[in-house]
């Protein structure tokens, strides 16, 4: 079966074929994959800014945003069937007994780093044929929402931040949640995770700004405003007036991984407000930030500062659910976060080539 993967010792990506692999446990599942999304993780994987291959082989098999349909399951399954569509996990327990995180199943928090990712870390990915798991890592998805479930991995990430921001928000004495008091927030960047998370946002009944490099017109403002959300430029808005407009910024959520604006932003954190980090930035030259005014603020508005990475079971079923969510709210939206199916010979542009569109998908049926 074909599979595209990255050889970092002779730093190449290309396509390699490889045996299918087999049902080897009573639990495992068997998946025909159809879709694969390319995200700025396979992107930097690609550059070979990250990525471990599997120990003792030289290649990874890329790819970890997916949606598979099952075609086989071993004599212990028992949630899963032939045809179901799946949508499979990213990450893997460590083996440490001691691991807290890992032996409650949820390596998203793993405690020793010794974790493994499909298709990043130690694992092979999904950007192949066919995939065998165990099911306790897949999530089945509603038929109807074939064209768009590639789309539930990179919404993980934010579901994963607002539960947190749910929790974080718990310790104000009053209910927040059906308060208007605490539903202002600023995504900054309008990639993928941006804008799942001002989608998130939006149907959480936030008041949503996304703040994003490009002037507008364009087609993510476009998008934005569609969701009844608003758009601001940093050409032509700085973070000051963007504040006055908002009012307190009650969250911000960063889906960029520029850490310079990021910690700018911080600056006009609101009142009570909760900053989560969710980009991984690559290694720059250091920046003088103002440490003076972000404590004083992280103090005086008793603010809270998290990072947030991968996500857990809760998260993938909030997903789904969000994605039938917005595809019955905002068909034409979700439809234009997927800028372009691609057959698996296009993987080259999409992965090393100039970044473009929002969402690309390489299709494997
Ligand atoms: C993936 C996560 C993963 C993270 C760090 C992201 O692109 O969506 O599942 O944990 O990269 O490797």
């Amino acid at each position: 079966m074909k599979a595209i993967a990255v050889v970092p010792g002779t730093r190449e990506v290309r396509l390699i074929e490889q045996e299918a692999p087999p049902v080897t446990a009573p639990t495992h599942v068997k998946l025909r994959m159809l879709d694969v999304g390319v995200c700025g993780t396979d992107r930097e994987i690609c550059a070979f800014q990250y990525g471990i291959p599997p120990e003792g082989t030289e290649h990874l098999v890329i790819g970890h945003e997916s949606l598979g349909e099952v075609v086989e399951v071993g004599p212990a399954v028992t949630r899963l069937k032939q045809g179901d569509l799946v949508v499979p996990m990213v990450r893997r327990p460590c083996a440490h007994d001691d691991c807290a995180a890992c032996r409650a199943g949820r390596q998203d928090f793993c405690f020793t780093g010794d974790f493994s990712e499909r298709g990043i870390k130690n694992l092979h990915g999904f950007m192949t044929e066919f995939v065998v798991d165990d099911e306790r890592y897949m999530h089945v998805v509603p038929r109807a929402l074939r064209d768009v479930a590639v789309l539930v991995e990179p919404l993980t990430i934010a579901e994963k931040a607002l539960i947190e921001v749910d929790q974080v928000q718990q310790r104000l004495p009053w209910d927040c949640q059906h308060h208007q008091t605490c539903h202002r927030a600023v995504v900054i960047g309008a990639g993928p995770v941006g804008l799942l998370g001002a989608m998130a946002l939006v149907a959480r009944g936030f008041d949503t700004s996304v703040y994003s490099r490009e002037l507008a017109p364009n087609p993510k403002a476009d998008l934005v405003a569609s969701i009844g959300a608003h758009y601001f430029s940093a050409q032509n808005t700085t973070l000051e007036q963007l504040a006055e407009q908002v009012g307190n910024i009650d969250l911000v959520y960063e889906a960029t991984g520029a850490s310079a604006i990021a910690f700018q932003m911080m600056k006009v954190l609101g009142t009570n407000g909760i900053f989560v980090f969710t980009g991984v930035p690559g290694r720059k030259a250091p920046i003088e930030v103002d440490t003076d005014v972000i404590m004083r603020n992280l103090v005086l508005k008793n603010q809270v500062v998290f990072g947030t990475v991968n996500a857990g079971m809760e998260a993938f079923q909030a997903a789904i659910r969000d994605v039938a969510l917005f595809q019955g709210r905002w068909p034409s939206a979700v439809r234009a976060l997927i800028t372009g199916r691609y057959p698996v010979e296009a993987h080259r542009d999409l992965l090393v080539g100039p970044a473009q569109g929002i969402k690309n998908v390489l299709s494997f049926a």
